[in-house]
């Protein structure tokens, strides 16, 4: 049971913490221009023990699931002792974000991890879509990955695209992952395209409602499963002819936030309450040593009164957030 509640009565059993804020891939809502050092900030990545002592403060807090993303998590040497770490520290699920770099070879790994779930991006099937939205001809080393998860018998896989205008968001797109999905236990979801502080041009160019994708699903006899309160803002579809489900995550729905259930830690030590907007502390300073948790733990609790009602992302406002890197997506 968490007890991290806000002002609005929702609660956060679930967090996302990224653990870097280097990617190797280009996706040109992103990182257009790859990975960039800060140099106006000296900071380093939260190493083994602050995740460790995050991870100990969040379960004695009830938080039950967290997320591993970045920038892309994999590139981390100790990736996978991190993984280890959040499981010792009593974190019943584990999952990650990734975009799939050398998934085939890594897949295994993955699974002896003891991961309880893995989101993959892939904005398109077609491999020259692919590579020109994300710099990198990589399509079939990540579908290979995904099979390899399935022959393993890892349940809970999903597949993550970014909806983007006259790219990936025709009939023809969506069939194809139809067709995926038909033989591939995978729960596909498109994702709308967010402002934010860096890529102003490229959403006015590529912004698309994900209403198109909610049309299609209709005229195709898709049925909309409801879920827990505590769910998330996914909204998901079956039928029961497919192993896989589609669903669709609307930032710009007037009832978004409602269901939000998670906080977000960033990759230098922040608490961030959402993932855009200008709240977020730095808690760092409480994570050097083990005698500073129940002072963390009163720190995080006094936040949650600041946590707002609403990313006020349709107006706009993209607070801190100068891309998802830092705050993992
Ligand atoms: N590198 C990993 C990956 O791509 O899966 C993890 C980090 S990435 C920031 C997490 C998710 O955020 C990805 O699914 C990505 O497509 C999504 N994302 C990034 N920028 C976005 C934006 N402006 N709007 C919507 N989704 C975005
Ligand atoms: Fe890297 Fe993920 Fe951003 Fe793409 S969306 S540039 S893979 S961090």
């Amino acid at each position: 049971m968490s007890l991290l509640q806000d002002n609005f009565g929702r609660k956060f059993p679930y967090i996302r913490m990224s653990i870097t804020d280097v990617c190797n891939f280009k996706c040109g809502y992103c990182l257009p221009n790859g990975y960039q050092v800060d140099k106006s900030d000296n900071r380093k990545f939260l190493h083994l023990d602050e995740i460790k002592r995050l991870a100990m403060v969040f379960s004695k807090l009830g938080v039950s699931k967290i997320r591993i993303t970045g920038g892309e998590p994999t590139v981390r040497k100790d990736f996978f002792e991190i993984i280890k770490i959040l499981k010792e520290a009593g974190i019943k699920k584990v999952s990650i974000t990734t975009n799939g770099y050398h998934l085939d070879k890594k897949a295994q790994m993955l699974v002896d991890s003891g991961l309880n779930g893995i989101n993959i991006s892939i904005d398109s099937l077609d491999r020259n879509t692919f590579k020109s939205i994300t710099g990198h001809d990589r399509l079939p080393e990540i579908l290979k990955g995904i099979q390899i998860l399935q022959d393993l018998n890892f349940e809970n896989i999903k597949v993550n695209a970014v909806l983007l205008n006259n790219i990936n968001a025709s009939e023809k797109d969506f069939n194809s992952w139809r067709e995926f999905i038909k033989i591939n236990k995978v729960d596909f979801r498109f994702i709308e395209l967010m402002q934010t502080g860096d890529n102003l041009d490229y959403f006015r160019k590529y912004h698309i409602s994900s209403k198109i994708f909610k049309e299609y699903l209709d005229k195709n006899n898709w049925i909309y499963q409801t879920l827990g309160k505590d769910a998330g803002p996914s909204l998901n579809y079956i039928n029961p002819d497919y192993k896989g489900k589609f669903g669709i995550i609307a930032p710009y729905s007037k009832d978004f936030c409602k269901s939000c259930n998670r906080l977000r830690i960033t990759s230098k030590g922040d608490l961030r309450l959402c993932l855009f907007g200008n709240t977020g502390i730095s808690i760092r300073h409480l994570l050097q040593k083990d005698d500073q948790i129940e002072e963390l733990q009163d720190l995080i609790l006094g936040q949650m009164k600041f946590k707002k009602e609403s990313h006020y992302l349709e107006l706009g406002e993209t607070g801190l957030t100068k891309n998802l890197s830092t705050t993992g997506g």
